[in-house]
């Protein structure tokens, strides 16, 4: 049954519901409705002007209708009289296409024709500066090997403990928070659950951080690469598939090597073959490469992969099966898209179930020191636009996530780089002046 939302507000004290959703680039965009107009906006949806937004529309098209899924409702632990609520885009009464929780949506619903439930968990790390955006927070926390650092994190126990308050409270089941690998950076995990909501908790998780951050007069980062020579704000995904009930893992069989099935041996085939052009879609940013592809950081490794490689317990290559039954995928970085994210992971493990995809052999080796052995593994995009050439290049993962949203997609993120190839920078200047 469908969650009345005017009844929900009346229960729980709501003033006022952000109607929210997810544009292309990850812009959360929202209308703050007061709780007397939502039984019409639940059914009708709230109105946007959808090219004032990053989605591939005209200022001359139709109202964009932003109808919110009740089930995905969220009241704001830190501004009780707000909830939020995550909402999916109709245009002319047709779901748009190129909205990413509509996409993802649809291949969910594609997963379930399969008998699949994909379960993920995500990791958004991200950093702690202060509030003009140019330096880390924090003029202590300047070890060269900051991750786990006790002293630091305590320092930030005020915004840290209140974020996972609030996660305890939402029922997420938070189970640890640290310091992470570069000064400034921390991570807090929670619970994997199915990509639907894994994806709406990420998003909700971004916005809660970054409220948070600002509410203790700082500011949160998932950029990618902040800092030169720090380690980057990785998203690292957990991925298990289980039977439609939930009941049963079907990548757990601890017969075969490092306990992935064989048909969870398919799935993780589909995202080896696909890497390259996930990267246009995990590493969305010209700023994304830097992190991944990148030299040694200060603290001595990177944690961010270069190649297309598998492995066990082993954090050097692309994706660490860590224990039976799933395994990570840790191209993904803070820029990244939450829907795009786990709509392109169930993509490419479908296409790796449907053509029995061999992921290849496993390397158990450290990338870091010796990836030059590896010769055969493709190297990983090392720029937003071969990322984009390698997505326009793999039909079948087009076709997976649909003509409407690749197009649109391709279209606005070429017109990202094409900005980027326009600015004149100081290093060019450096480097041709005197030529
Ligand atoms: P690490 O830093 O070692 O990669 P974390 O503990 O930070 O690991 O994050 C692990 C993530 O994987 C969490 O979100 C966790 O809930 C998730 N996870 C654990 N088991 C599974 C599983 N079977 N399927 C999907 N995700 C899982
Ligand atoms: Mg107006
Ligand atoms: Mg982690
Ligand atoms: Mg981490
Ligand atoms: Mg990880």
């Amino acid at each position: 049954m469908t969650l009345d939302l005017s009844k929900f507000a009346a229960e729980k004290g709501i003033k006022y519901f952000m109607i929210s959703y997810t544009d292309l680039f990850g812009g959360q965009r929202a209308k703050l409705v007061p709780a007397e107009a939502i039984a019409g906006m639940q059914k009708d949806g709230a109105g946007f002007a959808g090219f004032a937004t990053w989605l591939d529309l005209t200022p001359a098209h139709p109202d964009l209708f932003a109808v919110p899924d009740a089930s995905s409702v969220i009241q704001l632990p830190w501004k009780k009289e707000v909830a939020w609520v995550a909402a999916d885009c109709t245009m002319d009464d047709q779901p748009v296409g190129q909205a990413p929780r509509v996409m993802l949506k649809r291949l969910v619903a594609e997963a379930a024709e399969a008998g699949l439930r994909v379960r993920t968990g995500v990791e958004p790390e991200f950093f702690l500066i202060a509030a003009d955006g140019s330096v880390i927070s924090d003029a202590f926390d300047t070890a060269e090997k900051p991750c786990y650092d006790q002293q630091a994190l305590l320092r930030r126990y005020d915004v840290i403990a209140e974020i996972c308050d609030y996660m305890l409270e939402l029922g997420w089941k938070p189970y640890q928070n640290d310091h992470e690998d570069a000064n400034g950076q921390f991570e807090m995990n929670w619970e994997y659950d199915d990509a639907l909501k894994t994806a709406d908790r990420h998003s909700f998780f971004k916005f809660m951080v970054k409220s948070i951050a600002e509410k203790h007069g700082l500011r949160a980062t998932f950029m990618p690469k902040p800092f030169k020579g720090l380690t980057g704000n990785g998203c690292h995904a957990h991925i298990s598939v289980w039977d439609l009930e939930g009941k049963v893992n079907a990548f757990a069989d601890r017969a075969m090597p490092f306990g992935l099935s064989a048909q969870g041996k398919t799935f993780l085939g589909g995202i080896m073959k696909h890497a390259s052009a996930l990267a246009a879609v995990t590493n969305p940013t010209v700023n994304s490469y830097k992190r991944i592809n990148a030299p040694r950081t200060i603290s001595g490794a990177t944690w961010a992969p270069n190649t297309v490689t598998w492995t066990g317990n082993n954090r050097t290559h692309m994706v660490r099966v860590p224990g039976p039954g799933r395994f990570e995928l840790r191209l993904p970085d803070g820029a990244v898209n939450p829907y795009l994210l786990q709509a392109i992971i169930i993509a490419a493990g479908l296409s790796g179930i449907r053509s029995n995809a061999d992921p290849g052999p496993h390397y158990d080796i450290d990338m870091y020191k010796d990836g030059h052995s590896v010769t055969d593994a493709p190297k990983l995009p090392l720029n937003l636009l071969d990322a984009l050439r390698e997505y326009e290049r793999d039909e079948e993962l087009r076709r997976a996530l649909g003509h409407e949203f690749s197009s649109a997609y391709l279209k606005m993120k070429h017109g990202e780089w094409n900005s980027y190839c326009s600015q004149f920078t100081d290093w060019e200047r450096h480097t041709t002046l005197d030529i």
